[in-house]
């Protein structure tokens, strides 16, 4: 077949299709399958997981299965099923009618730990978990045998069956794998099995009091599901054998061939992101941030109230494409993404954010004047509208200087600047207040300079935006920074106190009325409508908005800061 790999884990896929192994594999078709734990909201690092498992199944027409690894039941809730859900279905990517839960396979992996107990290739381990440990060894070091490891097949059997009828405790009898103590692969020194949890199951109630453990549940999973890639991140290398033990087993005992294969990739780390499931979750539960969907989490959900779009999520997947070295990415590659797409979509309109008023001193009173602007150049036939002009105005403060600095094009006494879109105006003085802070910036204006107007397009240095006092409206703008200074931040970095900037910015009418009348689009019209507040940054509109009280959040700088 022709080579349409773009990575060592497509090579690896388009080799066992070669070889003929896909062919013979249950469903005879490249099938893949995307398993979270339904323990917390998706982020970004699973994306990477989702554009891998979806996106390969897709490229060789193959399938991909949703597959809910819910053998733990105490951290587990509905409410996280539903999330994952959608945030696949936004990133992109759908499942079909192929969602499955690994607790749909109890009964079958119970059966096999069964068979493996009658093999003599399990037992009932007594010891505590303290013990267990004390004798794993080290990896120069065998382990020590456990008392209970020749126990007749039988009484295993018969302990067996009564630890999942409540008759002990939790943390006193595990079923262990009898293989081998004394093997350098640590996680081949008999390697526990099954385990009681006396804490309902969200969907199987209290059928279950012993539940498997993730590396007996996951391999038979993917082999009842035909599976023939199980990918997922380098940690799990060092499983890969017993993984590939157990599906041996678990073959034999259904009598086939086929054992699905897996190949391993380096996870997703982003600089001054922490994104363990856990700690998001405490963040939430001790209300430091807004909830899952918070714009400051890595979460999808967080992404995607923040305003960012599943294109740049994916094309942020594309860039730092998949290897076998562990890596610690640049969030900036994820805002340049970001701020790509949004180049292409989001309509140009003017905020201003941190505003001062500015008086035309020579424009006429009263009187207001249209200026057309273009609502997106970069989209054809996205149109124009119009913005009004008016003798008071505001600027950013940060566009005035009254001693200005070298290199300061933008406004200051006695200099002239564009109005974007408007007039070229010229600052002849400034009113202060008792503590000597700019309250006004007096300017005059050249009726002659208007954008667009033939000969009116005279060169002056800077141009800057800005609103008609009258006419704009007042919005909360919550600009987001990262929550972590700490280029390589983990659970015990400090936060960054300015991660959330609340202001009032003043926008023009027309983005107003596009946030009143359509605040969301997208996929379930989830996504906040995005707009460029030219010259500062992506901002869409958040969920908290009411047509009285709009709510804007930044995505992203327009540049990237040094
Ligand atoms: P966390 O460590 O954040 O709690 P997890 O690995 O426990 O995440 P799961 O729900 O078990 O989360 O993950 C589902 C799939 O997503 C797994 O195949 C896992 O390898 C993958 N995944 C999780 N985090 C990342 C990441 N940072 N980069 C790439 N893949 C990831
Ligand atoms: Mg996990």
């Amino acid at each position: 077949m022709e080579k349409i790999s773009s990575n060592f884990v497509e090579e690896f896929i388009e080799e066992d299709i070669a070889a003929g192994k896909v062919a013979a594999s249950p469903t005879h078709i490249v099938h893949t399958r995307f398993p979270p734990e339904p323990n917390g909201y998706l982020h970004i690092g699973h994306a990477k997981a989702i554009c891998m498992d979806f996106g390969a199944a897709a490229k060789y027409g193959g399938q991909c299965n949703l597959r809910l690894d819910d053998t733990n039941p105490s951290r587990e809730d509905t409410e996280y099923v539903d999330a994952i859900k959608e945030d696949i279905h936004w990133l992109g990517f759908d499942w079909g009618d192929r969602l499955f839960y690994a607790s749909d396979y109890f009964q079958e992996l119970w059966d096999l730990a069964e068979y493996m107990i009658k093999k003599g290739l399990a037992y009932v381990e007594e010891q505590t978990s303290e013990q267990i440990a004390a004798q794993k060894g080290t990896p120069t070091q065998p382990g020590v045998e456990s008392p209970f490891r020749n126990r007749p097949v039988e009484e295993s059997l018969d302990l067996f069956r009564r630890m999942n009828k409540g008759e002990f405790e939790e943390g006193t009898l595990t079923l262990r794998a009898k293989i081998d103590m004394a093997n350098p692969n640590m996680h081949f020194r008999d390697p526990i099995m099954y385990r009681i949890i006396k804490y309902p199951h969200h969907r199987t109630g209290t059928t279950w009091q012993a539940y498997p453990m993730y590396d007996f549940a996951h391999g038979q999973s993917d082999f009842l599901e035909g599976i023939t890639h199980s990918i997922c991140t380098l940690e799990f290398e060092v499983h890969r054998p017993l993984y590939e033990y157990f599906a041996k087993i678990m073959a034999e005992y259904k009598g086939t061939e086929y054992t699905p294969r897996q190949i391993e990739f380096n996870r997703l780390n982003l600089t001054n992101t922490v994104m363990s499931k856990r700690y998001l979750r405490d963040m939430v539960e001790n209300g430091i941030v807004r909830g899952w969907d918070d714009p400051r989490m890595p979460t999808l959900c967080g992404l995607r109230r923040r305003g960012y779009t599943s294109q740049a999520v994916r094309d942020f997947i594309t860039t730092i494409g998949y290897t076998k070295f562990m890596a610690l990415n640049s969030i900036t590659l994820l805002e340049n993404a970001a701020r790509a797409d949004l180049n292409k979509k989001a309509t140009r309109v003017m905020g201003v954010i941190n505003p001062v008023k500015l008086t035309i001193t020579n424009w006429p009173a009263g009187k207001v004047e249209m200026c057309e602007m273009d609502n997106n150049p970069e989209e054809e036939g996205s149109g124009k509208h119009e913005m009004p002009f008016s003798g008071e105005l505001y600027i950013e403060r940060e566009d005035f200087q009254e001693v200005a600095e070298k290199k300061f094009f933008r406004l200051t006494i006695d200099k002239e600047v564009r109005l974007k879109g408007a007039f070229i105006i010229k600052c002849t003085g400034v009113e202060k207040d008792a503590e000597g802070n700019i309250t006004n910036i007096l300017c005059t204006y050249d009726p002659e300079s208007k954008s667009g107007m033939p000969g009116a397009e005279r060169k002056v240095k800077g141009t800057l935006h800005w609103v008609s006092a009258q006419h704009a409206v007042p919005v909360e703008a919550r600009l987001y920074n990262n929550l972590f200074l700490d280029e390589e931040a983990t659970t015990d970095s400090q936060r960054n106190p300015d991660s959330e900037v609340v202001v009032t910015a003043y926008v023009e009418p027309y983005c107003a009325e596009l946030a009143k009348t359509q605040p969301f689009h997208g996929i379930n019209n989830k996504e906040g409508y995005n707009f460029q507040f030219q010259r500062i940054a992506y901002f869409c509109v958040d969920k908290d908005s009411t047509p009285d009280h709009l709510v804007f959040n930044r995505t992203v700088s327009l540049k990237e800061s040094k």
